[in-house]
């Protein structure tokens, strides 16, 4: 998915620990065959390259997780939306960055939202219209996570017996989004930071994360610029242009999933509206804005601040 990817464990037997990396690292591989557009061959590559051409018959998985972003573009009220995949290319969100003429905009409008895609959950098809695709960036690094814990929780039946110590801790870092499981000896948690927003380097939040997953997302970290425009890698799909908030919001929940989209879909909100949807909601959320000051102003849900509390 175009990212890096880091995984940490801690084990006391050495074959555990490696067959624990292992398993993690081929369940984050098989989510990149299945969901890559990066990739040609993968399901989302070639469910897109059918639009136009009839409903295409959904994997299993595949499937499950159209019927939960299917729930987030609603709930979010489109601030999330997975079927942007016009609109990324107009601005070619995935190469140098372009501003599309307003015609172009128009158009690749027209072939945008979840709304202009037929979803049939009970027989798992799906059509698009033709020019219209997926993208997966919002939500495919927090289902990679999750297919990840899954694969070193669950007990198989097939391959050879587990070697013990399955549940030991362990942490995935994609670069933006973290997951984690269990905490290192002696401690309440994995030390994870969370950036500047407009220096990715300088770490302004230092927390301690005993459980799930962590995801930031920031206007300035993967910004493209065209002359002297800014153009954010976020949309605001209802607009069809970059959101223009220019800080960072960053996403606690169980499920990296779920952590992933709401990011994503907080980040378009912007701070004032998102702070109250979160909070309406129950939802971890910190916001850091960027200003004159050096430091930027931190702003939390309630739920963050009472997750977190030591760092408030
Ligand atoms: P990052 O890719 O930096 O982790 P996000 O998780 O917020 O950041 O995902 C942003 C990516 O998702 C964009 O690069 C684009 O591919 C896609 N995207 C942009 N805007 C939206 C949106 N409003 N809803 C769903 N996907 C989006
Ligand atoms: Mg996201």
């Amino acid at each position: 998915m175009g990212t890096r990817a880091v995984l940490s464990t801690w084990t006391e037997r050495r074959d555990a620990g490696v067959e624990r990396l292992e398993r993690l690292l081929r369940a984050l591989e098989d989510t990149d065959a299945q969901l890559s557009t990066w990739r040609p061959d993968s399901e989302v590559s070639r469910l897109n390259a059918a639009a136009g051409s009839g409903a295409s018959v959904l994997s299993p998985s595949l499937c499950d997780l159209m019927r939960t972003l299917e729930h987030w573009t609603a709930e979010t009220r489109g601030a999330f939306d997975p079927a942007v995949g016009a609109l990324t290319a107009a601005w070619d969100l995935h190469g140098r960055g372009r501003v599309p003429s307003q015609a172009a905009l128009a158009a690749a409008r027209a072939r945008s939202g979840w709304h202009r895609l037929t979803f049939d959950a009970g027989r798992c098809t799906l059509r698009m219209p033709a020019g219209m695709s997926i993208d997966v960036g919002a939500f495919g690094k927090g289902e990679a996570l999750d297919r990840a814990r899954a694969a070193v929780h669950a007990t198989t039946s097939d391959g050879p017996p587990p070697t013990g110590d399955r549940h030991a801790a362990w942490l995935i870092d994609l670069g933006g989004q973290v997951a984690v499981s269990g905490v290192p000896p002696g401690t309440s948690g994995w030390d994870v930071s969370v950036a500047h927003p407009r220096r990715r380097e300088t770490p302004v939040l230092r927390l301690q994360l005993p459980s799930g997953s962590l995801a930031t997302s920031a206007g300035s970290e993967r910004d493209l610029r065209v002359g002297p425009r800014r153009i954010g890698h976020i949309l605001d799909p209802r607009n069809g242009r970059p959101a223009d908030f220019d800080g960072s919001v960053t996403v606690w929940h169980e499920r990296a999933r779920a952590a992933d989209v709401l990011s994503t879909a907080l980040f378009v909100m912007g701070p004032e509206k998102g702070l109250d949807w979160a909070d309406a909601r129950g939802i971890a959320a910190v916001y850091l804005l960027a200003g004159a000051a050096p430091a930027p102003v931190v702003r939390a849900s309630r739920a963050f601040r009472a997750r977190f509390d030591a760092i408030f």
